[in-house]
């Protein structure tokens, strides 16, 4: 590592990191007792964070004004990624059900995506809804492949890849294909690029362990090319800020990437990081899922999707 660091969590590679973290900052640890903490989404209207804990089977949520957590499901279909349409309703990724579901303000289920060409979807890990409402999803093998996130099965499918569903058809198709195993996805601020990671590293160490770079022409992918490779563990979950950086799990912390793959900095966590998301009353703190615990950090930048923050 050439980076240097700053009140112990805090490592710098690029001076332009501290305009994004307080070097007095800390990293507080608010929850520990997950087996593997994932999926964080934040609602603004109830101030509250909603997490999965995926071996657990269960979904956590956060009182942001009271600091209390409670167990909201359990047994929550080991439940993955998750964020928040539009309307801020919830749109989760089940792997017990191997299905994508939007949970409707009666806390019913619609299902808006469990088979592609009749065949089940592997188990979708990571979501991301776009500005015209399209719900992009990742659809790795993590939870068919042993009993610990899951339940084992064999992939109908056959490959691993990056769909969109229609918002208004629910039509599921494939937007991406040639990863290992697709895991976080995150819009630029703008919509016009979409990030996706590919952890394949996890299951065979000649694989890639990178986020790569589409460009978004309507609902098409261009491009794809290899933005960042991660050194430590693999890249798992990624968010981007107000200006368009990447924050992106990794083993070591969370790595803070400018868009054009410049590695600024990483807050270093004692745990393996799966999964992160912005939140707190502006939008400047940034909660980590790291294994066993949920901890936050207040930044100096805020979460691209702010602007939704003062409308909820
Ligand atoms: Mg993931």
């Amino acid at each position: 590592m050439s980076g240097f660091l700053v009140a112990d969590a805090i490592e710098v590679h690029d001076e332009r990191f501290l305009d994004c973290v307080d070097a007095d900052a800390l990293l507080v640890t608010v929850f520990t007792g997950c087996r593997f903490a994932e999926g964080p989404v934040h609602l603004p209207a109830e101030r509250a964070l909603l997490w999965s804990d995926v071996p657990g089977n269960r979904v956590l949520r956060l009182d942001e004004e009271t600091s209390q957590v409670t167990v909201a499901e359990h047994p929550a279909d080991f439940p993955n990624g998750q964020t928040r349409d539009a309307a801020g309703r919830i749109v989760r990724c089940e792997h017990g059900t191997r299905r994508v579901v939007r949970i409707e303000r009666d806390g019913s289920r619609t299902v808006l995506a469990d088979r592609v060409d009749g065949k089940r979807l592997n188990s979708p890990n990571d979501v991301v809804v776009a500005k015209d409402g399209g719900v992009w999803f990742t659809d790795p093998t993590y939870g068919i492949d042993g009993h610990e996130e899951g339940y084992p099965a064999i992939s109908e499918i056959g490959e691993n890849r990056l769909y969109r569903i229609d918002p208004a058809t629910l039509a599921c198709e494939v937007r991406a294909d040639g990863f290992r195993q697709p895991n976080g996805l995150a819009f630029s601020p703008d919509g016009g690029i979409l990030y996706v990671v590919d952890s394949g590293y996890t299951h065979d160490q000649a694989s890639p362990r990178h986020v790569r770079r589409f460009t978004v022409e309507g609902t098409r992918l261009h491009g794809g090319e290899v933005l960042a490779e991660c050194d430590s563990g693999v890249f798992d979950g990624v968010r981007v800020d107000d200006d368009g950086r990447l924050w992106l799990a990794a083993g070591d912390g969370v790595r803070c990437h400018l868009p054009d793959g410049t590695h600024l900095g990483t807050i270093v966590v004692p745990e393996e990081v799966g999964n992160l998301e912005f939140g707190g009353p502006t939008g400047s703190t940034l909660y980590i899922c790291a294994t066993t615990t949920l901890r936050r950090m207040p930044l100096r930048v805020r979460g691209a999707v702010s602007s939704e923050w003062t409308a909820a």
